[in-house]
């Protein structure tokens, strides 16, 4: 059986955000390939910059 590097699987691609959810107030995680943001309670899905944006 061949073995593959996956050059990703060290690399979680989720990043726990310090942020709220825009929407709900709950947990937002950074997708950090897409630079974008997604709660883990409603799942919506915002750009990072926004987030940023409402929350400095
Ligand atoms: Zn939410």
């Amino acid at each position: 059986m061949t073995e593959f590097e996956n050059p990703y699987a060290e690399a979680d691609p989720f990043v726990r955000a310090h942020f709220d959810c825009l929407d709900c107030g709950g947990k937002l995680w950074e997708y950090a390939i897409q630079g974008q943001m997604v709660c883990e309670d409603c799942l919506e899905v915002f750009p990072s910059a926004d987030v940023f944006e409402a929350q400095v």
